[in-house]
């Protein structure tokens, strides 16, 4: 049966930590046995909101590449590329500012969060208002059926279905009376595939995030994570070893119930009844996510060991999605009456004449 093709991409932002794992990278590696995937490093989308100072952007890039390849993200069954090497997704993107109404960016609801979020950047630009567009670019140039969100993505999503709709049914053909559906439409509706991505907290108990320090990243060697998880913050009102403890107040407990999930039911108890420590309960952790991270660090080095080789599949992975791009283009640009060459043009005056 042909597999279902998904696209979904990560900004190159530097090193992954535990909660992009879990968010995103651990599910993409589980949907390579299902679906025919396509991997992005999103350079471009990087740049509208760090347009200012792309200094970082390349090292950022190699970092996310490598701890793709290190999580199991297996070159030989998933197309791993970078955007903007493939220059349809911005012809695309062009394209689809001409038909997609100012209104569908403006009431996009992380729009006005992120500008506020992010209040220390320039953010009320074009670019960042069409985010969206290029997004629906990414996704339809590849006509992907299915796209992995969080549920704060869904809108985004929707501008992309509501984008192919809105093209498919003024370029795709005859409408079919019945279904009011184009008879032969250029794009697909992608559907939302909502992945699980359970919320990790962070060392200090708040989200986990770079920007907070408080992130355990996949490439950390196994002493530095063991050194993390002792920072930990636990049940505050366990002051004393002799004290029992509550582990649904506990971040180490919340780690527990992700990566040491076959002895979940006997940590809870011994915490309860102070049958063991904070710092041995901490042990136990930092031996679940070292033998979770050990393969992971390992194929990562061995990457690492060989530029020459991640460059070629990130070279061989572009050329895929490149010639994948400039095939929905062609489609797309014959139906919107562009030319492929100047004498087209000179070709279609002869004929209106003739
Ligand atoms: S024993 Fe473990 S679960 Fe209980 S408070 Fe201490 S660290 Fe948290």
């Amino acid at each position: 049966m042909r597999r279902k093709r998904i696209l979904s991409g990560m900004r190159p932002t530097g090193r992954l930590h535990l909660g992009n794992y879990l968010g995103a990278l651990k599910n993409w590696v589980d949907l390579q046995n299902s679906h025919e995937c396509f991997f992005m490093i999103a350079d471009w989308h990087a740049l509208t909101s760090d347009y200012a100072d792309p200094s970082q952007l390349r090292a950022n890039m190699r970092e996310v590449v490598l701890d793709w390849l290190g999580a199991g993200i297996d070159p030989a069954r998933s197309t791993v590329f970078i955007q903007s090497l493939v220059k349809e997704h911005a012809e695309l993107a062009l394209l689809f500012g001409m038909f997609t109404p100012l209104a569908w960016c403006e009431r996009n609801p992380s729009y006005k969060d992120q500008i506020v979020q992010l209040a220390n950047k320039e953010l009320e630009t074009y670019g960042f208002l069409g985010y969206p567009v290029l997004q629906a670019a990414d996704i339809l140039i590849y006509r992907a059926e299915v796209v992995p969100v969080g549920e704060d993505q869904l809108p985004h999503l929707e501008i992309t279905r509501e984008i192919a709709r809105r093209v498919n049914y003024m370029h795709g053909g005859p409408i079919e009376p019945v279904t009011n559906a184009p008879l032969n439409p250029i794009f697909p509706e992608p559907e939302a595939l909502l992945s699980p991505a359970p919320k990790l907290p962070g060392l200090d108990g708040r989200k986990m995030s770079k920007s907070y320090g408080n992130a355990i990243n996949l490439s950390d060697p196994a002493d530095a994570v063991t050194a993390a998880t002792r920072q930990m913050v636990t049940d505050p009102a366990r002051v004393r070893r002799s004290d029992p403890g509550n582990p649904e107040v506990c971040s180490v407990f919340a780690y527990h119930k992700l990566f040491t999930t076959d002895r979940v039911e006997e940590i809870a108890a011994d915490c309860r009844s102070a049958g063991i420590g904070c710092t041995d309960c901490k042990k136990i952790l930092a031996g679940s996510l070292n033998s979770m991270l050990d393969p992971m660090r390992e194929r990562r080095a061995q990457y690492e060991s060989k530029p020459g080789e991640v460059a070629e599949i990130l070279e061989a992975g572009t050329a895929r999605a490149r010639t994948e791009a400039q095939a929905t283009m062609a489609v797309l640009r014959e139906r919107l009456n562009l030319v492929s060459a100047a004498a087209d043009t000179m070709a279609a005056a002869a004929a209106a004449q003739a």
